[in-house]
Parts: structure tokens; sequence; C-alpha cells
């Protein structure tokens, strides 16, 4: 076993501390990662404060993970030691079910093995994420990370690059495409950079006047500050699209209305409270409400090489893991620009 420096919440709720944890040695067909960086995804606290329920500790939380091969397994084809890799929010699914067949791992029938606060497909070995030096992973989860990008910047595209890059595919955003984007943090700033690359209008929704300037430099050709009285009214019947990021209660209904006829709301973001919708919301203009969970292995492999065509990684501030309670602090109160990023150096 390879002994492994981690951090790690003890208790629902608890303050992260030092924890060390023990890798398994690799396989034939595992990639032993050295993690350089980790990111800071709003799924890592709502996970750590148990918020979503069923939670498992001591939890060793992060699935933006970005590192260089260390070892590879005899059976490991395609990645070789030195090489730029990343893991998202999967380490392995069935692979045999309609949904693995159709490369949708992340809806795996049996369930897929989460990179933490879950198990392997054994369903008894606990995983642990990237708050960590060292990670061991089958090389059918492991990603590559095109080496033109900067590795601490292309962290938070393994949950918060795919998680937007999949429903702006799904929902076939292009050139002239009007995307709302609700919310402008980890998940909403990529939502912002990847739809203008693909061509289309942006507007970002936001509670925080302050970040309209960094709103149009990311790509948006409009912005609206949703506390402001009429705001949403003026945009009535505006959107294709609106990819909804917020991590906090709020009303669905207000949001629905600025969709055009046919256009879809897609729910990102994952309050723990219920809200409830009025049937008048959707039905005038046939509107849709969906929802969209990261993307499947290919998926993310996609996006990545999106990324590196279009240079593009994530605004975000680099932390030492020490600074981990701050950092879950400031992005309560909407303080993120855009991403805290982990130097896995600093454990
Ligand atoms: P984040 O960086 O904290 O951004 C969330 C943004 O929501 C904030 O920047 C803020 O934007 C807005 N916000 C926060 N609190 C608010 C409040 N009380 N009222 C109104 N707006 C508020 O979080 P993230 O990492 O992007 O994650 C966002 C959500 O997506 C979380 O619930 C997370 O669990 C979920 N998530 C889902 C998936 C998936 O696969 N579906 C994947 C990853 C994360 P403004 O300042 O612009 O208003
Ligand atoms: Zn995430
Ligand atoms: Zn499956």
């Amino acid at each position: 076993m390879l002994p492994t420096k981690a951090y790690a919440a003890f208790a629902p709720g608890s303050p992260l501390g030092p924890y060390e944890l023990l890798r398994r040695e690799p396989g034939e067909h595992d990639v032993l990662i050295d993690i350089a960086f980790c990111g800071v995804c709003h799924s890592d606290l709502h996970q750590v404060r148990d918020e979503w329920r069923g939670g498992s500790y001591p939890m060793v939380p992060g699935h933006e993970i970005v590192g260089r091969v260390a070892r590879v397994g005899s059976g490991v084809r395609g990645f070789a030691v030195g090489d730029p890799v990343g893991v998202g929010c999967l380490v392995d699914s069935c692979r045999t079910c309609p949904s693995c067949q159709r490369d949708l791992e992340q809806f795996c029938e049996n369930g897929p093995a989460w990179t933490y606060n879950g198990t392997l497909m054994d369903r008894k070995t606990q995983t642990y994420g990237g708050y960590s030096t060292r990670i061991v992973v089958d090389q059918a989860f492991v990603l590559r990370v095109p080496r033109n990008l900067d590795l601490a910047g292309a962290a938070p595209l393994l949950c918060a690059g795919i998680t937007t890059y999949s429903p702006l595919r799904h929902w076939h955003v292009g050139k002239g495409t009007r995307v709302g984007v609700v919310g402008l943090g980890g998940l909403g700033h990529m939502a912002v950079k990847l739809a203008a690359a693909m061509g289309a209008e942006v507007t970002v929704l936001s509670t925080s006047h302050k970040k309209e300037p960094d709103a149009k430099r990311l790509g948006a050709r409009a912005f609206a500050v949703t506390t402001a009285e009429g705001a949403l009214s003026r945009l009535a019947g505006h959107f294709d699209l609106v990819v909804d990021t917020l991590s906090a209660e709020h009303d669905y209904n207000a949001y629905l209305s600025t969709l055009r006829v046919d256009g879809a709301m897609v729910l990102l973001g994952i309050p723990p409270q219920a809200a409830p919708v009025q049937a008048f919301s959707l039905i005038g203009g046939r509107r849709s409400l969906a929802g969209s969970l990261i993307g499947g292995i290919a998926e993310t492999q996609e996006m990545l090489d999106f990324c590196g065509t279009h240079g593009i990684t994530s605004d975000i501030e680099l932390i030492r893991m020490q600074g981990i309670g701050e950092a879950y602090e400031r992005m309560l109160r909407g303080d993120v620009r855009y991403r805290f990023v982990i130097d896995t150096a600093t454990l």
C-alpha cells in the first residue's frame, strides 16, 4: 500500500485537517498519479457539510484532479510516466449497462464509483478524493490534459468544465444561440467561456453587480443584476437556453420566464431544498425544465481537447491546503474569482 498525505473532514461540517490514507498498489490497468493541483468545487462543501445526506467520514474531498503519471501497470496503453493527466468525479462504473454502453458512465445503472464519498465497484472500498498527494485510477477513467494548457488552470475543467460543456452540447449551442448563465461562480464562469467559444450570445444573470466587468472579460455580451427591480421581466422570452448554476435556494419560475418558445432551462446547481415550479411557467412557450450531471469519460476528453484547441482554462486563485476553511467561507459568500485550486505541494 502507498501511504498518502491528505486533508479530510472527520464529521459533518467539521473543519478539515491532516489525514493519512493508504492508496492501493497500481494493478495491471492502473495509473498512479502524483497530484499537482485539485480544484475546490461547491459540491465539496455540500458534501463536507452533509447537505445531501449519507456522507461517509473521514471524507477526503476533491474531484478536479490534475497531475503527472508516476507509474503505470503492465496493461496500461497510451499513458507514460510524466504525462499530464486528470481525474474528475468518476473513477469507475460497471461498463456493461445501457448507460455505460452509451458513454454515459455518470448515469451507470448500477451506480458509478464516485471519486470520493463513495465506494469502488466492489461496494466496499471507500474512495478518497484529490485533496491528497497521489491517487490510483483505472486507465479507463484517466483523462489526457492538453500540454498547452496551464496545469493548475486546467484542474477545474474536470468538473466545472465538463458540467457546463455537456449541456451546451446536448442543447446544440452554436453561433447566435442566446444563452443565459445564472450565477457567476466556478461553473458559471466556465459556462460563459465555453458558450462564447461555441459562438453563443451570452448573458450573465448574477446577484453580484461587481462581477459585471469580469463577465464581459470572460466573453458575455450582456449582464443583469437579478436582485434589481424588474431585471428578469426585462429579459422575458429572451433565451434559447438558461444554465442555472446557483448553489442556494431560489425561484425557478422567475428564470423560466426568460425562455423563448421551446427554450430550456437546465439545472446544474444542487440546492439541498426543494423548490416549487408553476405549471404556467412551462406551458406558455412549451418550455422545458431539465437537469444535467457532469458528463461521461469520452465527452470529458472531448471537452479537454476543445479547451486545448481554444486555449481555455479556468480563472483560478491558488491556495495552500491549510487555507481550505477560509476558501469554503468565501465560497459561501459568493466571493470566488472564479475557482480556488489547491497546490497539493503544500500538503
Ligand atoms: P460557486 O463557485 O460557489 O458558485 C455559485 C454561484 O451561485 C455564486 O458565485 C453566486 O453567483 C451564486 N450564489 C451563491 N449563493 C447564492 C445565493 N444565496 N443566492 C443567489 N445566488 C447565489 O459554486 P459552483 O462550484 O459553481 O457550484 C454551483 C452548484 O453546482 C453547487 O450546488 C454544486 O454542488 C453544483 N454542481 C453540480 C454539478 C452537476 O453535475 N450538476 C457539478 C458540479 C457542481 P453570483 O454572485 O453571480 O450570484
Ligand atoms: Zn464538482
Ligand atoms: Zn453501468
